[in-house]
């Protein structure tokens, strides 16, 4: 299929930002596509090339793509840096300059949209020895062929930031509207096989019936049930109403398929990291009695001597390790706590309530203390002793507790009020902009990403203590509302210098953050990383930057996080 075909595709539905006029312009498209190009159509509309759970990534950066734009349009660096600086974007960057170049050349030869997927994947496969000039000379080759409309999703595609607004949802509403088949019934075959790529050739192939004989198959990872916060732990309890409380402990959701000897690994994103954890094999091996089964847990770092939890954190770093494994599972040793089981030779346990399935599971756990356990639960909704469970646990090192609904079905994906997670909230903290990054696409002329700092006492710096993005509101409402351009109209006159597209700005505008932990961090001048930080007000002009919270602050709540001190 001519790639054309999807860039005029793409073009509409940048122009819009209705979800029911995007669904509608990949139902168009999807209908006339060939069956053998669907699935590489639908990927590249969520701008991808490898479905979720493949290792793979493009791993091309901005600096080997301005050289693969002077390669390609005979530009001068300084001309291709300075239309990035103004326009944000090496896609529209392209597209100019490959107006600018004669037409003569381009586009002769016209480009497939397998041929722009398969050189894509290829880059992605380019390892070792002068692979970068290889990533090089498969970009360029895409670049002279591609009319200059199509070289703006290329780059785009290949920087895995196509900003066309296209969100799995859309994906799901389009398919439903192209083979008229339930929107529930996409979704849950895609909730077995989540690649909508495959899902949309079933449903043109077989349809409705097709869909809903879609099965889980071992090997590969299905969408997981998620929790909901609970304001509280009495208001969990309410919600709940007959529940098990179990530790919630704070790694990483391990998803475990065996097929006899045959284990695989996968993360609540899906990502297969089998090949990085040959200790958890071994010992999903040993100590799985079924044959054929997908067991959920949660896969902890624990220490070496004391055995004891360790945060998430200390964990990532073995998560997507390819070398130096067996020496990392000596350093960082694992503890798995399984809680969920959700299919047994040959059969789907999601119809089977809580309860149930966790009565199954124990029978399918042959437990080795604090190696491969079972996680920790009691049955009650008596708030006192749920109340002491709760401190136990935080005291024990553990994030919090999960409470969970005895008679609930397994619901993938949904919050749907089957799970609460409990924990402690973490008080918020008023910290200095010190840097941002100019926005791209739609935030084009706005400062988006924001460098938080921290104030050190000794010597009045600012230092960096993370990156916030997320909190401010689209438009403005209600009195109050703070929103990017709000933020940028306020910062802009304290802009020091622009290096590329970052900016960086004097500490002078406090606001008040909110975040999930805070984590050590080898890279930012603090030492220390909020994670998930959240706008919440303005502190400025109230609050001077001299006023900020200080890295001591910073330092005493990391110290106290997760019931530490208790
Ligand atoms: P959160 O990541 O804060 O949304 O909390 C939900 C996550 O807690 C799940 O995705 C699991 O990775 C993790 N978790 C830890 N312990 C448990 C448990 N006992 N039951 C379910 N999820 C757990």
């Amino acid at each position: 299929m001519d790639y054309s075909i999807l860039v005029e595709a793409y073009e509409k539905l940048e122009k819009t930002s209705a979800k029911l006029k995007k669904a509608d312009i990949i139902a168009t498209l999807i209908k006339k596509t060939p069956y053998d190009s669907l699935d590489k159509t639908v990927l590249l509309l969520n701008g991808k090339v490898f479905p979720v759970w493949s290792e793979r990534e493009i791993g091309v950066a901005n600096q080997l793509m301005i050289r693969a734009i002077m390669r390609s349009f005979g530009s001068k660096k300084q001309e291709v840096i300075n239309l990035f600086n103004k326009k944000g974007d090496l896609g529209i960057v392209s597209e100019q300059l490959a107006k600018k170049k004669k037409q003569t050349t381009l586009g002769v030869k016209k480009l497939t949209l397998e041929k722009v997927f398969d050189n894509i994947r290829k880059i992605a496969m380019q390892e070792g020895k002068s692979s970068q000039e290889r990533k090089l000379n498969l970009i360029a080759e895409l670049l002279i062929h591609a009319k200059p409309n199509e070289t703006k999703y290329i780059i785009r595609t290949i920087l895995e930031e196509l900003r066309i607004g296209v969100a799995k949802g859309i994906i799901r509403d389009a398919i439903s509207k192209a083979f008229n088949i339930d929107k529930k019934i996409v979704e849950n075959a895609w909730f077995l096989y989540p690649d909508y790529g495959k899902i949309a050739q079933i449903a043109k192939k077989d349809g409705e019936k097709g869909l809903k004989s879609v099965k889980i198959k071992l090997g590969r990872p299905i969408i997981v049930m998620l929790a909901e916060k609970a304001p509280s732990l009495e208001e969990a309890l309410k919600s709940a109403g007959e529940c098990g409380l179990e530790y919630k402990y704070d790694g990483m959701r391990t998803m475990i398929h065996k097929d006899k000897e045959k284990i695989w690994i996968f993360t609540r994103s899906l990502e297969d990291v089998t090949s990085a954890f040959p200790d958890l094999v071994k010992l999903a091996k040993k100590n799985i009695k079924c044959e054929k089964c997908i067991i959920e847990g949660e896969t902890l770092a624990i220490h070496p001597k004391t055995r004891k939890p360790q945060p998430f954190q200390v964990l990532s770093q073995r998560i997507k390790r390819k070398y130096n494994i067996q020496e990392m599972i000596r350093k960082i040793p694992i503890q798995f706590n399984a809680f969920d089981i959700i299919y047994l030779n040959g059969k789907t346990l999601f119809d089977k309530m809580q309860l149930k399935r966790r009565q199954i599971l124990e029978k399918q756990i042959k437990e080795q203390k604090g190696i491969f356990q079972l996680s920790k639960m009691i049955i009650t909704n008596n708030l006192e002793k749920a109340k002491k469970f709760y401190n136990e646990a935080l005291r024990a090192g553990q994030e919090g507790i999960m409470v969970k609904r005895l008679n609930a079905k397994y619901q993938p994906e949904r919050h749907v009020g089957y799970w609460w997670k409990v924990k402690p909230t973490m008080e918020n903290l008023d910290l200095v902009i010190i840097g941002a990054t100019w926005g791209t696409g739609k935030r084009t002329g706005v400062l988006g990403s924001y460098i938080l700092g921290c104030r050190d006492a000794k010597t009045g710096d600012f230092l960096e203590c993370g990156m916030l993005g997320s909190g401010f509101k689209e438009k403005k409402t209600e009195e109050g509302d703070v929103t990017l351009k709000d933020m940028t109209k306020m910062l802009k006159p304290y802009i020091e210098y622009t290096k590329g597209n970052k900016v960086k700005i004097k500490p002078k505008i406090v606001i008040e953050v909110a975040y999930e932990e805070i984590q050590r961090s080898p890279t930012y001048k603090s030492g220390y990383a909020l994670r998930f930080p959240r706008f919440i007000r303005l502190r400025s002009p109230e609050k001077s930057a001299e006023e900020a919270d200080t890295l001591g602050r910073i330092k005493y709540l990391y110290s106290i996080q997760k019931g530490k001190k208790k």
